[in-house]
């Protein structure tokens, strides 16, 4: 394990909760409440509307920006932050797009989140224009890109098994067809190491409420490549993307720097959070990270597979072809992961039968994974999962 891992100090993990679900929802780094808590006090309740830049909060999304840059290997000013991922993903796919005004094709994959597939549908439909949205398996995205293909949008790390596409390759085979590129890194950024810069790829997208525990409604980002931002048309066509937006000027004129990918007033109280929340991340080293945390999911998958016989490993195998969750199909997985969730061990289940289980080496360490999977064994053993109240199933997962 990296020297600096796990961080377990830096973070309040309730007392009794083995946390495998970071990959979903970050846990809370300590300093984020006291920080959130100075910002409505003396920043927000003292300073008032002088804090946009006594407290330097108009600088902010490019600082948290900055940060995120970072972490999945983008150069400084290349990251904007704010709004949704659902909404970034909507401007990529728009802007990219525009950059292949003669074709017609949004290629992507049937392994996609919903909503980056829901976005290019309603985007679709509002440019009405003939353009398609195909999605073929994950692993026949390669021979999918021809040369009507406009744009290739995909996650990096599929949500629900944890497979990683290959970006490189990908990257370029897309960039060999004349398509442009946009990666959604929503279970890859703090998860895996990257080398967005590197990739060449035109976008990428991705949340900071799941590895880089920016709490829930954090703000996404985006990026863009260096030499393609001042040619981004954006659809979304905000005030703080504006140029100069205090000039109050009556036509819209795009900023020259990834800022023209902002839309409207940005969230200072959950990005003074993340702000927090990132600087988790000084001293940590992405390789270190990466090799704990393929540890810890060898590890994981091991002891399930000698303790648990009726779960189904539904990730790949290779450590290298997976980012940093482990997934089980289980015919009676819903039940059963709320039977663990109740015995302190935080995992999510997704539809139809996948118990998921996100593995964050800041916080969780071997002996975690061990102690989990003899719960589980427990729950799957005793049948613990009958029990009526487990059968209901929430609003969420
Ligand atoms: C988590 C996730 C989202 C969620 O989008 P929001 O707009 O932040 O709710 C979108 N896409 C992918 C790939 C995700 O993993």
């Amino acid at each position: 394990m990296g020297e600096s891992l796990p961080r377990k100090d830096l973070f309040e993990i309730p007392d009794g909760v083995i946390y495998l679900d970071g990959n979903s929802l970050g846990v809370l780094p300590k300093g984020a409440a006291s920080r959130a808590t100075r910002v409505i006090e003396q920043e927000w309740g003292q300073q008032l509307i002088r804090a946009w830049n006594s407290a330097g909060w108009m600088d902010l999304p490019m600082v948290v920006g900055n940060q995120i840059a970072a972490l999945i290997g983008a150069p400084e000013g290349s990251v904007a932050t704010g709004d949704t991922l659902s909404i970034k993903v909507y401007q990529a796919l728009d802007a990219a797009l525009k950059m292949r005004p003669d074709r017609r094709v949004i290629l992507s994959d049937n392994g996609n989140f919903p909503s980056d597939l829901y976005m290019a549908q309603g985007l679709i439909g509002t440019k009405n224009d003939g353009y398609k949205l195909r999605t073929p398996a994950p692993e026949r995205v390669v021979a999918a890109i021809t040369d009507e293909v406009a744009v290739v949008m995909l996650t990096h790390v599929d949500y629900r098994s944890g497979r990683m596409h290959d970006m490189a390759a990908i990257t370029k085979a897309a960039h060999d067809a004349g398509a442009v590129v946009i990666w959604d890194l929503a279970h890859s950024a703090g998860a895996v190491d990257l080398d967005i810069g590197g990739s060449k790829a035109e976008f990428a997208v991705g949340c900071s409420y799941k590895y880089l525990n920016g709490g829930p409604g954090a703000p996404a980002f985006i990026y863009a490549r260096p030499d393609v931002v001042q040619g981004i048309d954006p659809a979304l066509s905000g005030w703080l993307g504006h140029d100069a937006p205090f000039a109050m000027e009556l036509e819209y004129r795009p900023a020259m720097s990834t800022e023209r990918l902002r839309v409207g007033t940005p969230p200072i109280l959950q990005l003074a959070v993340l702000q927090e929340a990132l600087s988790v991340w000084e001293g940590v080293d992405m390789g270190d990270l990466r090799a704990a945390s393929m540890r810890l999911c060898d590890l994981f998958i091991a002891e399930v597979e000698a303790h648990c016989p009726a779960l189904t490993l539904a990730s790949p195998r290779d450590a290298t072809q997976r980012g940093s969750q482990v997934s089980f199909a289980y015919e009676h997985g819903y039940a059963a992961m709320q039977a663990l969730i109740e015995r302190g061990v935080i995992g999510d289940f997704r539809a139809p039968d996948i118990m998921r289980f996100g593995f964050t080496p800041l916080y969780i360490d071997e002996e975690d994974v061990v102690k989990a999977v003899r719960v589980l064994q427990d729950v799957i053993d005793t049948e613990a999962w009958q029990d009526p109240r487990y059968q209901t199933r929430s609003r969420v997962t």
